[in-house]
């Protein structure tokens, strides 16, 4: 060959978006048809963008395969470079097409490095060569470095993965994923947000409802509407003195997704004070009878798709009729940080159901949430304080249940806020909200 190396660029047209979206396809074609073409393929790193799109390269002995996915326009631009002849890139092209649907491709290849271009210098070879063994270089295995990105406007979140997708459905809601992430265990996603992992789920599932147990003594019936992964009503049921614990789930692939993948978060599904129900929970609410629980957690994701209608005056209007004289509705409630603007707008409309004096905000840290700084409210219907708590029985309760982040002090801790949450929560102005949002105001 008259040059160092091939190049062939590719352009492929009319590939399904959803293998265009689909990192753990993506990854393992690129993967085998570099090995198609007679490659040796050194690693692999891949990226999964929020709310779509694909990047990646494939490190082989004879140069790279890279490319880049719009599944909007099902078009993906590949690189295929190899040099010496060992290897025909064009094998590689022919396997991609197919492996992508591509309706059509066009390419070009350029010769890299034209040798009647090149002058060779003399330099000590032995001096350059790279002797040292890679810690874990077992010849033959590939290393794979596949990430998922929640990517928000102006701040991601990157987790690697093992690249093998445990769970992909789509259900008429939402695409349900479980992702096997090396940090944080495995990882559930809705629409490619973050929803829980097996590491960190216990920050959020024990400050939702131990908070409100200890505070609310007399808690006899619970609801709970969103919370398919389980983890709310896990720890609720650790309260003996819960006579009825209701749960209502929109999305029923949610509860299989945590049974087959989140066992510990999905344990409690078959306790016999479970009420399960898969039913949109505004349906539900809005044909409750009046004064029907003392406590009402609305366990949701962020305010879009499925959950929209659960961050809404309507909404909360319905669970405030639904409580008990002294009954408290919990919520997640967004971070301070992350979009101060929703926060701002929901505790504006708790306040105006509730009272200003009845409701309360306090935090957790969460690593694996946007910005992992988290919020809960605790709105009481009647005269329940959420600082009026038994810390006795708390730190009882935490030690036998063998919690891993609520106990009586950080019962209490939560509620002091930092000043920023406090100007949040009390002026709330546009001027502060742009002051404080990662994200854009939209204003
Ligand atoms: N901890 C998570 C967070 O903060 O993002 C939320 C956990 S939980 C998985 C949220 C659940 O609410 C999802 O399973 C979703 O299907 C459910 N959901 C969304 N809209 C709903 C609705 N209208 N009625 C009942 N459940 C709903």
């Amino acid at each position: 060959m008259n040059a160092l190396g091939r190049h062939i660029l590719v352009e492929f047209y009319d590939c399904s978006p959803e293998l265009m979206n689909d990192v753990v396809h993506i990854e393992n074609s690129m993967v085998a048809a570099a090995e198609t073409a007679g490659a040796t393929v050194i690693n692999s790193t891949f990226h999964h963008f929020s709310p779509y799109g694909v990047s990646g390269v494939v490190v082989i002995q004879e140069s790279h395969l890279a490319i880049h996915t719009w599944p909007e326009f099902g078009y993906a631009a590949v690189d295929l470079f190899t040099c010496g002849d060992s290897v025909d890139p064009w094998v590689s092209y022919t396997f991609l097409k197919e492996a992508f649907e591509a309706g059509h491709g066009s390419s070009m290849e350029l010769r890299r490095g034209q040798l009647n271009l090149l002058k060779r210098t003399d330099f000590n070879l032995e001096a350059l060569r790279d002797v040292s063994q890679k810690p874990n270089d077992v010849p033959g295995t590939i290393t794979r470095d596949v990430w998922f990105t929640e990517r928000d406007e102006n701040i991601a979140l990157s987790l690697k993965h093992s690249g093998n997708q445990l769970y992909k459905k789509d259900s008429d809601y939402q695409r349900v994923e479980v992702f096997e992430t090396l940090a944080y265990g495995n990882m559930l996603t809705l629409d490619g947000m973050v929803m829980c992992t097996q590491k960190d789920e216990y920050v959020y599932h024990e400050m939702i409802t131990h908070v409100p147990m200890f505070s609310h003594r007399k808690a006899k019936r619970a609801l709970v509407i969103g919370g398919g992964d389980g983890g709310t009503v896990r720890e609720l049921l650790r309260h003996e003195q819960l006579e009825e614990v209701t749960l209502v789930e929109i999305d029923e692939l949610v509860i299989e997704a945590c049974k087959l993948h989140l066992p510990e978060t999905a344990v409690a599904f078959d306790n016999p004070r479970l009420n399960l129900l898969v039913e949109d929970g505004i349906k539900y609410i809005n044909e409750c009878e009046d004064g029907r629980y003392d406590l009402i957690i609305v366990d949701s994701a962020d305010p879009v798709g499925p959950g929209e209608g659960l961050f809404t005056a309507e909404f909360y209007q319905q669970v405030h009729r639904c409580l008990t004289p002294d009954g408290v509705m919990i919520t997640q409630s967004e971070s301070p940080r992350f979009n101060s603007a929703v926060f701002v707008e929901i505790y504006d409309t708790y306040k105006q159901i509730f009272g200003e004096s009845k409701v309360h905000c306090y935090l957790a840290a969460i690593p694996t949430y946007p910005t992992g700084t988290w919020s809960f409210s605790y709105s009481s219907k009647g005269d329940s304080s959420p600082l009026i708590y038994d810390k006795t029985a708390a730190a009882k309760f935490s030690k036998e249940q063998g919690l891993k982040y609520y106990n009586e002090d950080i019962h209490a801790a939560a509620f002091a806020l930092p000043n920023f949450v406090k100007e949040l929560l009390n002026k709330g102005s546009q001027e502060i909200i742009e002051q404080y949002s990662a994200e854009p105001t939209n204003e």
